[in-house]
């Protein structure tokens, strides 16, 4: 697909992927562990030797994100996880990360931490934070997500990518409940995208996979390809098909999620039972302004909420729901709820009374009506 084409269209068509073997439109699986070499020992057309390095069916999925980021290169990896732990021990000296990121962003910062590396943290969106922990740690990888999961705090890419530049270091963003339809990181000055390919991106909670994109390549790049290789990061053909299938209709999924969203935050917010909903879209929020700059055609499909009371109220509005399903997760067609405190360690310090929703692509009356039912157990 050669001119400038808009997301929609790049979902859609898959990038214009076809199998040039036999016409069809779709593209075959590959399921090859290793590919032969001709009588000369020379690699085949593909460039293939074995699957752990790469293979034609991830990398479809691959340039089909490409485009959608507008990055120079994308790589995909067996989860979300493994994307952003190889960012973290690729970049060189210490890490800035920011506060409130997705709990196993945190573990992992936690965990390098203990082996000895220089973790340091700043309040998400506090931009003079940012530049005092820049100016005493020099870090070399600045880490934000935005907006984040589950606090919902939106942070200034353009904004942050300024100071960490300035500061010498790579800004990596965690764009998973964004998604490139409503924002495009390396376009506001990030240098790498990271997603969990799990949520929005293949949108069916059928695959497990994580992404990264980036501005331009680099030397840091080239250290995340070889560690992805060498131990063996890589996602499966099969998850690779099913990935490219699911962001054919990326673009009407979040459309209709962020359609839902809307209508269920605001519902909530005029809820006697809830005491605060956290949502970028609604004008409560203390970054909507900027929101409203920063994310194109919508705000997402992810939100939380606190009760009034505390775990037990939580946990009694989850139990009284009979369609949306208590599960973790986000970004799928079906609406998931979440109390996160049950789940999450103490070092979070996660508000007891706080339910994380994702918004799916069902009938919002019926969502609506489920979460009525449920906000009853409160008197
Ligand atoms: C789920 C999630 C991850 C982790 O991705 P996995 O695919 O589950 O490994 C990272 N960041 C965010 C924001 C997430 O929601």
């Amino acid at each position: 697909m050669k001119p400038p084409f808009r997301p929609a269209t790049i979902a859609a068509q898959a990038n214009g992927q076809i199998n040039t073997a036999t016409g069809g439109t779709v593209g075959p699986i590959e399921t090859s562990t290793t590919f032969e070499r001709d009588d000369a020992y020379r690699l085949p057309a593909s460039g293939d030797i074995y699957r752990r390095d790469n293979n034609a069916t991830v990398r479809e999925a691959e340039a089909v994100l490409n485009a959608l980021e507008g990055a120079a290169e994308t790589r995909l990896f067996g989860s979300g996880l493994a994307a952003i732990a190889a960012v973290m021990r690729a970049a060189q000296g210490p890490i800035a990360l920011q506060d409130g990121t997705y709990y196993g962003t945190q573990k992992l910062g936690e965990a390098y931490a203990a082996e000895g590396r220089t973790v340091v943290r700043f309040p998400a969106g506090d931009l003079d934070a940012l530049r005092r922990v820049c100016a005493e740690a020099k870090p070399g990888l600045v880490v934000i997500e935005t907006p984040s999961n589950p606090w919902l705090a939106v942070v200034d890419i353009a904004g942050t990518a300024e100071i960490a530049h300035e500061a010498g270091a790579l800004l990596a963003i965690d764009s998973t409940a964004a998604t490139p339809i409503l924002t495009r990181p390396l376009d506001l000055g990030a240098d790498i995208v990271m997603h969990s390919a799990t949520k929005a991106l293949n949108g069916h909670s059928d695959v497990l996979a994580g992404a990264l994109c980036v501005r331009e390549k680099s030397e840091t790049w080239e250290r995340i390809l070889s560690l992805r290789a060498m131990e063996g990061a890589v996602l499966s053909s099969f998850d690779a098909y099913l990935l490219t299938r699911g962001m054919r209709t990326l673009a009407v999924r979040v459309a209709a999620m962020n359609h839902n969203a809307a209508h269920i935050a605001h519902w909530l917010e005029a809820h006697p039972a809830v005491t605060a909903v956290r949502w970028p879209g609604l004008s409560s929020h203390p970054a909507h302004a900027l929101a409203s700059r920063q994310m194109q055609g919508g705000f997402g499909s992810l939100m939380s909420f606190d009760v009034k009371g505390g775990a037990s109220e939580a946990l009694a509005v989850l139990s009284r729901l009979k369609l949306i399903k208590r599960a973790t997760s986000l970004g799928g067609v079906e609406t998931l709820i979440e109390h996160r405190h049950s789940i999450e360690p103490a070092f979070t310090n996660m508000p007891p009374a706080l339910l994380r929703l994702s918004v799916g692509i069902e009938a919002v009356e019926d969502l609506v009506a489920d979460l009525s039912e449920g906000l009853g157990a409160i008197a």
